[in-house]
């Protein structure tokens, strides 16, 4: 195995030979392809979509349209319709928290998370427990960073409204178990969000076969533009939810007291939308299906074990999550006891290693491993296993460097 990817299809790896980017899971480079997507859509299809009766705008609104087909398609939806343009993965969550949640939860009601949600589904559902009165129960970890199944089940009864949890833990790596989660949540009538961030750059996603009623994820980190992301909801629930943002576009009828809104997808897209950046997604979504979801993962397997074993050479390391690569994806956080992860990430950065240091949005879940941050290496379809040999030979490095100071 030598790359699934090459670096020459990223224009920013291309051209910076010696750099060594293991930290997709915080935002992923992008493809050419896209790159010049993005350019196209502006040289030749710039218009505002749904707004023109020129032929241009026609273009713009039927290059917008096929996006969402696409991109749809690439998660297995059957009613693009359902299948949201939003800003991200956090804009995602506070949609469904304004749209469903404050309609939807009261006071008596409780809401479940995990002890590995990211910030914007933890805080998100947190501030919407606050606002409603609602009960926030946090579903435990087992030592391995698993959701520990006997804590998640004793949170879930006819009280439970809503649950969330990561497909992919962004700090942990692990791989939830979603349909077992699904099963449990429905069985108490409780609506189901999954964060899907860190699971559809790496793995075959199918929302419908999830069985999830809410699935987000962000476009930059699949390899599209920044500012561009999916929600995709289950049509029933879409359609009983009401508007959280107004203006243009997602209105029917305006009157001068009452207006009526449109239909899916336009009804929660309001203003001009991020058309270009949707085209860019479209393509980025194409790109990892040419090289094979499948092939994608297996690629990851290969090097999170790499990374694992290497990792374990390293005297006083501390790996969190899952230890087999199999059952965890390609993003590895660990710690040394006597190094605080930003002057080893500040050190790495020498060597041209680019790790991501820090809490990761994950604040509730660094109290839990008892560190105030991990640093995290992370792979993606152009990592080699030479990116990871320059992540080792510069741990190696920082580790000397920091047992020589020790010393003095
Ligand atoms: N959820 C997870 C698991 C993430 O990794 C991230 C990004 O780091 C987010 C949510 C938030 O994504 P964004 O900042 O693109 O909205």
């Amino acid at each position: 195995m030598t790359f699934l990817a090459p670096r020459s299809d990223f224009p920013l790896l291309a051209d910076t030979p010696t750099l060594h980017y293991l930290d997709s899971a915080a935002t992923a480079q992008k493809p050419r392809v896209v790159l010049d997507a993005l350019q196209q859509f502006y040289e030749r299809d710039n218009a505002n979509p749904h707004r023109g009766a020129y032929e241009l705008s026609a273009r713009a609104t039927e290059r917008y349209h096929d996006a969402r087909a696409t991109i749809a398609t690439f998660i297995g939806a059957t009613d693009a319709d359902c299948t949201l343009f939003v800003r991200g993965t956090t804009e995602a969550m506070n949609l469904i928290a304004y749209g469903w949640g404050d309609a939807h939860i009261g006071a008596g009601d409780a809401i479940v998370v995990t002890a590995m949600d990211h910030h914007a589904s933890f805080v998100t559902f947190q501030q919407l427990a606050k606002r409603t009165g609602a009960e926030f129960r946090i579903a435990e970890l087992t030592d391995d960073g698993r959701i520990d199944m006997t804590s998640l089940r004793s949170m879930l009864d006819s009280r439970v409204k809503l649950i969330s949890f990561p497909h992919v833990s962004n700090a942990l790596g692990t791989i939830n178990p979603v349909t077992e989660i699904v099963a449990l949540a429905h069985a108490v009538g409780a609506v189901v969000v999954c964060d899907g961030a860190q699971a559809v750059p790496h793995l075959a996603v199918d929302v419908e076969a999830l069985g999830v009623d809410f699935y987000a994820f962000s476009g930059h980190k699949v390899g599209g533009p920044m500012g561009i992301g999916v929600l995709w909801g289950r049509r029933a629930l879409l359609e009983s939810m009401s508007p959280w943002q107004f203006g243009g576009d997602m209105i029917e009828i305006v009157g001068d007291q009452v207006t009526t809104f449109n239909t899916l997808p336009h009804r929660f897209e309001a203003g001009t939308p991020n058309a270009a950046d949707a085209v860019g997604l479209a393509v980025a979504c194409d790109y990892l299906t040419a090289l094979g979801m499948d092939r994608v993962r297996a690629h990851e397997v290969e090097l999170t074990a790499l990374l694992l074993d290497g990792l374990q050479l390293l005297d006083g390391i501390r790996i969190f999550g899952p230890m087999h690569a199999q059952e965890r994806s390609g993003v590895v956080s660990f710690a040394f006891e006597d190094v605080h992860a930003h002057d080893l990430a500040t050190i790495l950065d020498e060597h041209g290693v680019c790790v991501r240091a820090g809490h990761h949005c994950a604040q509730p879940l660094m109290r839990r491993l008892g560190v105030p941050a991990t640093a995290r290496a992370s792979v993606w379809v152009h990592t080699t296993p030479d990116d990871l040999h320059a992540l080792m030979t510069a741990l190696q490095h920082a580790k000397s460097l920091f047992a020589d100071v020790a010393l003095r």
